[in-house]
């Protein structure tokens, strides 16, 4: 089954929120900061997400626009603090889909999902494409003139960058952030051989060079 991504940095409230969604069905995943959830929002498919806004490294806002930005229309559900009516307003402004207050109880949070899912069913993300490659990001699937083209995390994510971006260059060091999350410890070269990889799997002339600068797909607008 699907699971819920619960994003939230107090754990003790999370172990809570945990098993109150398991006890109503649910697998849970976990992420602790808006990098994680960021990363495990662009490697894995979710039925919904629980999103806390207040996070290290970034905020839950973050999440939800980097989410929306590529047309992910998986469905979101907030958690804001009382005194937080600026953030909830922002939060349905970038595209969640409800929101909850703290201190909440965990029945009223089941049900709140559990429609969110359901209302979400039936909703379907835009897919991208350029000449015959179609990149379908609500199925994590990338096909090539029809057929289904076998891709690695680091490559499947460095092609949605480019994707989504598609007629501008993406600077090199801007792809590397969106490809690691923002992660440090990214060895030099290791985007030119995802570009290479994926040259090799989608034509050696789907992602243009720009030379000193970083890479483009598509047509310059
Ligand atoms: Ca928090």
């Amino acid at each position: 089954m699907t699971p819920i991504l619960l994003v939230e940095d107090d754990r003790m409230l999370g172990d809570a929120v945990a098993a109150a969604l398991r006890q109503d069905g649910w697998e849970v995943a976990r992420a602790e900061d808006a990098g994680a959830a960021k990363t495990a929002l662009i490697d894995h498919a979710f039925a919904a997400v629980l999103l806390d806004l207040g996070l290290p490294r970034g905020s839950g806002l973050d999440v939800l626009n980097a989410l929306r930005q590529r047309y992910d229309t998986t469905p979101v559900l907030i958690v804001t603090a009382r005194d937080q009516l600026s953030d909830r307003v922002r939060g349905l402004d970038a595209g969640a889909d409800d929101y909850i207050v703290k201190p909440f109880q965990t029945d009223e949070l089941c049900a709140r999902l559990r429609a969110v899912v359901r209302r979400s069913q039936g909703r379907v993300a835009p897919v991208l494409s350029y000449r015959d490659v179609v990149l379908d990001p609500a199925a994590r699937l990338v096909t090539r003139g029809g057929q289904a083209v076998k891709l690695g995390v680091h490559e499947y994510r460095t092609l949605m960058a480019l994707m989504e971006r598609q007629g501008r260059v993406v600077a090199r060091d801007a792809l590397e952030s969106l490809v690691y999350g923002g992660d440090g410890t990214i060895e030099s070269n290791t985007i030119a051989v995802y570009i290479h990889q994926l040259r090799r799997k989608l034509g050696e002339d789907f992602i243009t060079t720009v030379h000193g600068f970083g890479y483009r797909v598509g047509e310059v607008e």
